[in-house]
């Protein structure tokens, strides 16, 4: 039963939480839509593995998340940090929660955490990109679940042939399963985000790509238009790529977007291990 001092505590609480003005440098558009919070907790894949979450912001993700699991969150706002910390003094108290305030960047080497993760977060828009990359790269992470601008989650999760299917797609596809949980506009959050947004998941299966590989996928991609041929030409000796399309079928007047996951990793082994000068020596890009 809730005494009288801890229904004016929360009631405190409750005003603080409103009388927060959202920080724009630090992308803080709160979720205040129950539906999307519940159903980013359903699609939490069953593990055993603690969970991280980037940005818990006001905590309305985090309260669901600890109902489930112990959680490591990462929040750069000082002010939010101090908030977070008296809306969950109980789940801190009992290690439900363990808060770092701080930019996760930062707190990141080869691993966020020394034990395995899943991320599950809304994450800061104007560094989404970056962290789904690292969290690729870490092998403690084995699941990310995560809501980002709608563009940015269709580049990860598209297949050949799409449009939008480019490196983040094959790296992404390289490493494990991805697709769209659900669609989210404007109106879930507050302040309101003047573009579409969606949470996808991705489920691992491996750790990391090699990373000439994805130097091979910058290159492949750097001109969507252009041929794949083309694109590859600038750093690869023309004849090697020709002889290695040719072996695995490939039609020269193949776009970038058109090429399966499985067929790069064919191309980067032929051009790769061929022969060690398939890659042109810089400064010699005349053909
Ligand atoms: N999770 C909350 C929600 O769903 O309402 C807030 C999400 S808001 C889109 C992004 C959160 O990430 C904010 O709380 C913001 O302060 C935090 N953030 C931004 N940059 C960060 C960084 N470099 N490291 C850690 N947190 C960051």
């Amino acid at each position: 039963m809730l005494t009288f001092c801890k229904l004016y505590y929360y009631k405190l609480l409750f005003m603080k939480k409103n009388s927060i003005v959202a920080k724009k440098k630090f992308g803080q558009n709160f979720l205040k839509d129950e539906t999307v919070l519940r159903k980013i907790v359903e699609a939490m894949p069953k593990t055993d593995n603690k969970i991280v979450e980037i940005g818990p912001g006001l905590g309305d993700l985090t309260k669901f998340l600890v109902d489930v699991k112990s959680v490591e969150a990462f929040e750069v706002d000082t002010d939010l940090c101090k908030l977070l910390q008296n809306i969950f003094k109980e789940e801190i108290a009992t290690k439900r929660l363990h808060i770092n305030c701080g930019d996760v960047l930062n707190a990141w080497q080869s691993s966020l955490i020394d034990e395995p993760y899943d991320l599950v977060a809304n994450l800061p828009y104007y560094i989404a990109t970056n962290i789904i990359l690292k969290a690729l790269a870490d092998p403690m992470c084995k699941n990310i679940l995560v809501m980002v601008q709608l563009e940015v989650a269709e580049k990860f999760c598209a297949m050949n042939g799409e449009k939008v299917f480019g490196s983040l797609s094959v790296i992404t596809q390289s490493l494990g399963n991805a697709h769209i949980v659900v669609k989210v506009p404007p109106t879930a959050f507050d302040p309101q985000p003047k573009i579409d947004s969606a949470v996808f998941l991705i489920q691992k299966n491996a750790d990391r790509n090699d990373e000439k590989f994805e130097d091979m996928l910058r290159v492949a991609f750097k001109q969507p238009r252009k041929t794949l041929m083309k694109n590859l030409s600038v750093v690869y000796e023309k004849n090697v790529l020709q002889e290695a399309f040719e072996e695995l079928n490939i039609a020269s007047t193949i776009r970038p977007h058109e090429l399966s996951t499985h067929d790069y990793h064919q191309l980067y082994k032929l051009t790769n291990t061929r022969s060690l000068d398939g890659r042109r020596e810089s400064g010699n890009t005349s053909k």
